[in-house]
C-alpha cells in the first residue's frame, strides 16, 4: 500500500513535470512585439489617453501591448500618490479599447503594483479582484535599514551614497520577490535610471551576490524578469537589466521574460523592443512571454 502511493505520487510529479514541458511547448506562437510595459493617463504620469496609445501601438506593428498603470500600496515619503483611482472608468475605457482594436491588437489588462510586501492586506484584495491578465511587480520605494521608506527618485545621494541605497534596494527587492504576488519584476536595476553624475558606471554588478538570492527566489516562484528598453534612450545605452543578470537567471532555470518600455508617452510605446527581444536571445532564451490571464504564454524569438 505505502508503495503504491509513493508510485503515485512519483506519476503525479512526473505528469506535472510533462505537462510544464507541453505548456512551453504548446504556447509557443510565432514572433510578436510585445510591449508589456505601457502608461495611459490612468496612470498619475501618464500623458496619453489609452486610445491614442493604442493607435501608437497599430502603427508600430506592435503585436500585443499591456496597460500596466501604477499602483503603489506602500506609504509614500512624498505623499503622492501614482494611481488615479478610478477604477471602474479604467475598466470601460479598456473594454472600449479592446472592442475597437481587437482585430488588430492584442492588448492585456495590467497593473505596475508598487511594493506588495509593505502593505501585503491591500496587495492581496487587489491581486484578487483586479482581473487582470498581468501584474507587474516593482520597488520604487524602498524599506532601508534604518526602518525608513525612501523613494528610490528622491534620494538626496550626495548624503545617502549610492552604495548604501543599493544594498537596501536589493534587500528589500529580495523581500518583495519572496511576498510575490505578482508575475514579473519590472526594472530590477531601476536605481541605475537616476544615479548619472553619482555613479561611474550603469552597471549592478558590484551587487550579484544580493542579486543571486532575488533570481533565485524568482526561479523558485515562477516569476519573470523584465528586460526594459527606457535605459537605451538615457546614460545607459542598453536595454536593462545587464546580461550577466538575464544569463545567471537563465542557468538558474529561469524561464520567463518580458519585454517593456515602460512608455509614459506614445514616442516611448515599442521603443526598442528588438533590441530586447536580442538581449533575451544573448542570454539563452529562446522564447519571450506574455500573460493572459495571469499566465505565460510564450513566442518564439525568431532569426
Ligand atoms: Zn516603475
Ligand atoms: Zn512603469
Amino acid at each position: 500500500m505505502h508503495n503504491t502511493v509513493t508510485l503515485a505520487d512519483l506519476l503525479a510529479r512526473l505528469l506535472q513535470a510533462v505537462y510544464n514541458k507541453m505548456y512551453i511547448y504548446l504556447g509557443v506562437v510565432s514572433l510578436k512585439l510585445c510591449d508589456m510595459h505601457v502608461h495611459s493617463n490612468f496612470s498619475a504620469d501618464g500623458l496619453e489617453n489609452m486610445e491614442t496609445m493604442c493607435l501608437e501601438a497599430v502603427k508600430k506593428k506592435i503585436d500585443c501591448m499591456a496597460f500596466t498603470e501604477h499602483w503603489e500600496v506602500s506609504p509614500s515619503p512624498t505623499g503622492e500618490s501614482y494611481y488615479i483611482k478610478r477604477e471602474d472608468d479604467r475598466t470601460r475605457e479598456y473594454k472600449r479599447v479592446t472592442d475597437k482594436f481587437g482585430g488588430k491588437l492584442q492588448i492585456l489588462f495590467g497593473i505596475e503594483l508598487g511594493q506588495p510586501h509593505h502593505n501585503p492586506k491591500q496587495a492581496e484584495n487587489l491581486i484578487l479582484n483586479g482581473g487582470f491578465d498581468f501584474i507587474l511587480g516593482s520597488l520604487h520605494i524602498y524599506r532601508s535599514s534604518d526602518g525608513k521608506y525612501r523613494d528610490v527618485y528622491y534620494v538626496n545621494y550626495n548624503e545617502i551614497k549610492p552604495d548604501i541605497m543599493f544594498i537596501d534596494y536589493f534587500k528589500d527587492l529580495f523581500s518583495m520577490v519572496s511576498y510575490g504576488g505578482f508575475d514579473v519584476i519590472a526594472h530590477l536595476d531601476y536605481p541605475l535610471r537616476v544615479l548619472e553624475g553619482y555613479i561611474d558606471q550603469p552597471t549592478v554588478k558590484d551587487y550579484m551576490d544580493l542579486i543571486d538570492f532575488i533570481l533565485k527566489k524568482a526561479v523558485d516562484k515562477g516569476i519573470g524578469i523584465e528586460i526594459g528598453t527606457r535605459g537605451l534612450s538615457d546614460w545607459q545605452k542598453r536595454v536593462g537589466p545587464e546580461n550577466f543578470v538575464l544569463k545567471r537567471y537563465r542557468e538558474l532555470g529561469g524561464e520567463i521574460v518580458t519585454t517593456g518600455s515602460d512608455s509614459h508617452v506614445k514616442g516611448q510605446l515599442g521603443f526598442g523592443l528588438a533590441e530586447a527581444c536580442n538581449a533575451a536571445r544573448k542570454a539563452g532564451f529562446s522564447h519571450i512571454a506574455y500573460y493572459k490571464n495571469r499566465k505565460p504564454v510564450f513566442a518564439e524569438i525568431g532569426e
